[in-house]
């Protein structure tokens, strides 16, 4: 080892789910949404020369938008590449003790990753056996709290009344609800950041409204909190939104019709699959997102992975302690859940 090595930042970093580069898979992976974004989006055209120019740095027509639609201030937005970069610069902002921070032992698998990134003391309270969060676990002395709401991989949702009774009990430190998902059937907790200063609504473009590739997300908070976010976020880089991502993502909210057309189809989808499964044996948690957490009670999850793999589709597992049994499916379009389909029954 080099002795420049001994002082390296070394972390274990966070795996994203594969992007395979062959042609004709069925891509049930890493929760996308399988429509195209809404066709104004698409028309509308970035006018390739102005790139040679900086972005606002305040990103102000994406901000203004996701303020107007949601009836805010625009002090009251923050926005991010992709909700991993506002998360990320959330845990840099707010979770700056030296008590641990909480968040369940099965979620997103990128809070710990950023915990150890920025040496963030945390623990883990185990969901219960039926993969739900025990609200006692989190009334104790903490440095901050993180739920995602639904949870992920789970995709259970919990209601507004059980994520205010957390928030209740832990006005000392800020609690982030993090709503990758929520548009698919969660109930936002939204409406409690006029009573709680410290509550931090997390949100993302990148599965309700299509629009991954662009990697655009926010958080909504009390504008104490948006200002304290966005001092870091300026002192580390000030262009981090570029010009396309502005522009489309400002374009995207306008068109609430296609928004609301293309989630209730993922959600039809979701639930005519998931009856179907449960015809073929699958214990399937209830989801309130675009993918569905499934097992079987005498094929190992690991099996179906392999050989759908093999046929080209591609679903997500976790080789992680609890959940290695278990498959998260990515609700695709009929015809791509219609194969998945095929295929199971020919395993089962
Ligand atoms: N939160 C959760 C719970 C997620 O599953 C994801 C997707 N990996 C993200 C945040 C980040 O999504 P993005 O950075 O694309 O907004």
């Amino acid at each position: 080892m080099s002795a420049w090595e001994a002082n390296v930042r070394r972390v274990e970093p966070y795996v994203p789910g594969e992007q395979p580069k062959e042609k004709n898979i069925i891509k049930l992976n890493t929760n996308e949404n399988p429509y195209p974004p809404s066709p104004r989006v698409l028309a509308k055209a970035v006018e390739l020369e102005k790139l040679r120019l900086y972005p606002d740095d305040k990103a102000t027509l994406l901000v203004d938008e996701i303020a107007g639609y949601h009836g805010l201030k625009n002090s009251q937005v923050f926005v991010g590449v992709g909700s991993d970069d506002v998360l990320a610069m959330a845990f840099m902002t707010f979770f700056n003790s030296s008590k641990n921070i909480l968040f369940p032992d099965i979620t997103y698998s990128f809070y710990d990753v950023w915990a150890e990134l920025l040496g963030i003391p945390y623990e883990r309270p185990e969901l219960d056996e039926t993969f739900n969060i025990k609200a006692e676990d989190y009334y104790k002395e903490n440095g901050g709290v993180v739920i995602a709401n639904p949870n992920a991989p789970t995709g259970i949702a919990r209601p507004l009344s059980f994520i205010e009774d957390i928030v209740k009990h832990n006005q000392d430190v800020v609690v982030i609800v993090d709503e990758a998902y929520v548009d698919f059937g969660g109930e936002s907790s939204l409406p409690l950041i006029d009573t709680y200063d410290n509550l931090l609504v997390v949100r993302t473009f990148s599965k309700s409204r299509s629009m991954a590739g662009l990697r655009i997300g926010y958080a909504m908070g009390s504008e104490k909190l948006i200002k304290y976010m966005s001092d870091v976020k300026f002192s580390y880089n000030s262009y981090t939104m570029n010009m396309p991502s502005i522009i489309l993502g400002a374009e995207s909210l306008k068109d609430d019709e296609y928004f609301k057309e293309t989630v209730a189809k993922v959600v039809a989808t979701r639930e005519w699959f998931k009856q179907e499964i449960e015809g073929l044996g699958f214990k399937v948690l209830p989801s309130s997102t675009n993918f569905l957490f499934i097992t079987h009670e005498k094929i190992s999850a690991k099996e179906i992975f392999e050989k759908a793999r093999e046929e080209k589709i591609f679903v997500r597992y976790f080789n992680k302690p609890r959940i290695d049994n278990y498959l998260r499916v990515t609700i695709g379009t009929d015809d791509e859940m219609k194969a998945f389909l095929e295929l199971l029954k020919k395993i089962v």
